[in-house]
């Protein structure tokens, strides 16, 4: 840990989430504190001083706060998702995701959705996650507005999200309807215990399904197809391959080949499951 900063203020309004030069969020900080300072960061604003509500659900859907920690999303929204027919069945999916993440107990305890979210790494699985959910970002805007973009589109690159300097994840929303659909998980690693080397989230709406592939490419790629169409899918798969190099992804935690063979296998798998009325 370098904790090599000037200074740390803590968020409790609005107003002071404008950053002053050198300043960077800080989430739960189990990435910014597990780094070297980046160039130039001299200061981090605390969000979580904010007091946002973790998580709620009302008619309108679910909403989850950029400070939720990730164990508050377990045993919250994943808790309410564990009736496989109830009205929150999507969120059945959430205990999964979470553990996707190579984190300990003490990590989850204190690392945050919206730090997830907004480093942007391929094996960031609440991408994965609220992707599948068709979630939409809420994003407090440095004048003092906000605007919303889906989660899909939320990472351009590994790494890089469409986050503009000041800007803050402040929610993602779900909506009602979203909430009683079927949902599906699969990952792999190459190792039991080792990194997400290929996740697929998926969720079955109308007659078709969406697919979500993250940690096997630089950033999610969603698929629609109709229920229980492979060759559809396998379409699909081959047109991703066929944009060429750097389409999927490669790291010590597996390489591009076998990524998207396993990608493929889970993609098939979790169409299947959620194939059935
Ligand atoms: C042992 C270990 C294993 C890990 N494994 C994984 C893994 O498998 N996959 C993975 O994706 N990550 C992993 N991480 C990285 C990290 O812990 C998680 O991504 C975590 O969810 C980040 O959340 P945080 O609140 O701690 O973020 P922080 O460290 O506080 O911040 C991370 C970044 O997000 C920005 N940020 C934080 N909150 C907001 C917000 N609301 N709005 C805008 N910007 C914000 C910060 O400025 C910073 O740039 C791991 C970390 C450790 C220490």
């Amino acid at each position: 840990m370098d904790l090599d900063i000037d200074t740390v203020r803590t968020a409790r309004t609005r107003a002071d989430c404008t950053l002053r030069p050198g300043e960077v969020f800080l989430g739960g900080g189990t990435f910014l504190y597990s780094e070297p300072v980046p160039a130039g960061v001299t200061g981090l604003v605390d969000l979580t001083g904010m007091g946002w509500e973790p998580w709620s659900v009302d008619g309108s859907g679910l909403r989850v706060a950029g400070t939720c920690t990730l164990e508050e999303l377990v045993s919250g929204p994943g808790v309410l998702g564990a009736d496989a027919s109830g009205p929150y069945r999507a969120l059945g999916i959430v205990g999964q995701c979470v553990s996707a993440l190579t984190l300990s107990a003490k990590v989850a305890r204190t690392a945050t959705v919206g730090g997830n979210l907004a480093l942007g790494l391929p094996v960031g699985s609440m991408i994965g996650l609220f992707a599948a959910l068709s979630a939409r970002a809420v994003i407090w805007t440095p004048d003092g507005g906000s605007r919303e973009v889906a989660v899909s589109d939320l990472v351009t690159r590994a790494g890089v999200v469409e986050l503009a300097p000041g800007e803050v994840i402040r929610e993602t929303r779900v909506t009602a309807a979203v909430l009683g659909q079927r949902t599906a998980f699969r990952r792999v690693s190459l190792t039991p215990t080792g990194r997400t080397a290929a996740m697929v989230t998926g969720r079955r709406r109308g007659d078709g399904v969406a697919l979500v592939l993250t940690a096997s490419v630089p950033a999610p790629h969603v698929l629609l197809v109709r229920a229980n169409d492979h060759d559809g899918l396998d379409r699909r798969l081959r047109w991703i391959t066929g944009l060429g190099d750097g389409t999927w992804y490669e790291d010590p935690h597996g390489s591009r080949e076998w990524r998207a063979a396993m990608t493929r296998r889970l993609a098939h798998e979790a169409l299947d499951e959620l194939g059935g009325a």
